[in-house]
């Protein structure tokens, strides 16, 4: 006798970003796939910046004519101001310049994670993946060492067990798989904590930069804030710190995000006039990563596999290509019956590449003067701008962030090793006893 067919090819926990792209992709490819999410959408999330090579991802499952009809604010780039340069001195990188070869457009979006979210999870359904939506797994059904399906609740608190050929953890920093096979590794040098919410009467950027976001330093170590402008006038405005900074303080939400707002001149003066419309947000302990991130008859993509600082947007990306290349190993397992080298092929290709995501922003933090010094320069511009528009998976971007990521380490070294370069962290403080 043989044992029934899975009621489903693809059970996946969650209908985020990445989800919902894995949903679609099943889909078009005629699969039995059913995306179960908790919450009803739309709902609000963190996570408001999009790169460029989002939109090839989009593009894939024929998503972008309704990123377009929603009318999301056009991102052409990227720039930071300094503490203590003067009002809208800064820095920027119009990633838009660089396009990446074969780019289906120049420009990505900011997008409101409410009606971002709820879109592209219709847009799933629209292709013929069952979304379920109110359904909560609790558990992934394992028969020895084998994924078998999940145990879902649904909104009237009934449970029911569903039969999965494979089944994939897209549950975000929940990371439910991660959690229940106890695989979950906290990083052990990124404890940031963040705090934003939307604002209107934010003063706008200068003319040129309209949809740019800015990254505004605060002087503290790790430490900045974001400033991304939305529809209808209103600005997502947040800020990240190490997550004592926040315990240490002593200060409510509001005063907490005052101050650090009162540490860089140009985030002081765009938002001298600027009302709250949302409660406060705040997200901490984000950085982690799995011993490991497939096994027998399961998969985790997005956050639910890994999350890095999100200094560089990269969160969408990860979900949407990780879901991209989850599809291609599933169905590759399928068509050749190598499950196990299809999904470490998988593991591989999505951690190298968020690798490059996690060095870049190491990089960054070590010393961000340098990180500037190499954005200008006319021979790494080009290659921090690609970098920046995200898919460090394919082998040629990857190529070009390794250099580059190679000669900043290099330079790193050189600038710590001479006590009298000007770019070494707090060179350019003056000594207490001059300031007397
Ligand atoms: C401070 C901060 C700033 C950020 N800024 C950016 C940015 O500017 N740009 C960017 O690209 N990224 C950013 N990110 C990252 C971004 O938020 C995430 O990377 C992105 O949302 C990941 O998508 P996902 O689909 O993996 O997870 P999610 O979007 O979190 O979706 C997971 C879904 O799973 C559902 N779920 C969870 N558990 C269950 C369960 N048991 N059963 C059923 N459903 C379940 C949840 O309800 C949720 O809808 C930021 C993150 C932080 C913390």
């Amino acid at each position: 006798m043989t044992a029934p067919r899975p009621e489903l090819d693809v059970a996946i926990i969650g209908g985020g970003p990445a989800g919902a792209t894995l949903g679609a992709l099943l889909a078009m490819d005629g699969r039995r796939v059913a995306v179960l999410e908790r919450d009803i959408h739309p709902r609000d999330h963190v996570g408001e910046s999009l790169t460029p090579s989002n939109n090839a991802i989009f593009s894939r499952i024929g998503f972008l004519p309704k990123m377009e009809q929603a009318g999301f604010v056009h991102k052409e780039g990227v720039g930071w101001t300094a503490p203590r340069s003067p009002v809208w001195k800064f820095l920027a990188i119009r990633t838009s310049d660089f396009p990446a070869p074969g780019a289906v457009q120049t420009y990505s979006y900011n997008v409101e994670r409410d009606e971002f979210d709820l879109l592209l999870l219709r847009h799933a359904h629209e292709l013929g993946a069952k979304v379920v939506q109110g359904a909560t797994v609790k558990r992934v059904l394992f028969e020895g060492e084998r994924a078998i399906g999940v145990r879902v609740e649904l909104s009237g608190g009934w449970e029911e067990d569903v039969s999965a050929r494979v089944v994939v953890d897209a549950s975000g920093r929940r990371c439910f798989l991660a959690n229940q096979l106890g695989i979950r590794r906290k990083d052990p040098d990124f404890n940031q904590f963040s705090i934003f919410s939307w604002f209107r009467g934010v003063k706008p950027h200068p003319p040129g930069y309209e949809g740019f976001v800015f990254f505004h330093f605060l002087g503290l170590e790790r430490a900045w804030g974001w400033h991304i402008p939305i529809k209808n006038g209103v600005c997502s405005m947040g800020v990240v710190t190490d997550k004592a900074d926040f315990g240490k303080s002593g200060k409510t939400h509001d005063q907490f995000f005052e101050s650090l707002v009162q540490r860089n001149r140009t985030f002081r003066a765009v938002m001298e006039d600027a009302v709250r419309i949302k409660p406060w947000w705040i997200e901490g302990d984000y950085s982690y990563q799995m011993d490991t991130i497939v096994g027998d008859g399961w998969l985790m993509i997005g956050d639910a596999f890994r999350f890095v600082d999100p200094i560089f947007s990269s969160g969408i990306d990860v979900a949407t290509y990780s879901a991209s290349y989850a599809f291609d190993a599933i169905v590759k397992s399928w068509s050749e019956g190598e499950e196990a080298a299809a999904f470490a092929e998988y593991e591989r290709t999505v951690n190298d590449g968020v690798d490059i995501w996690y060095e870049t922003t190491d990089q960054f933090y070590r010393l961000q003067q340098l990180f500037s010094r190499f954005s200008l320069d006319r021979r790494y511009k080009e290659d921090i701008a690609r970098a920046l528009q995200g898919n460090p998976y394919n082998p040629q971007n990857r190529d070009r962030a390794r250099r580059v990521l190679k000669d900043m380490r290099d330079a790193y070294r050189d600038v710590m090793a001479d006590p009298h370069n000007l770019l070494r962290p707090g060179a350019l403080d003056v000594p207490a006893e001059a300031r007397a």
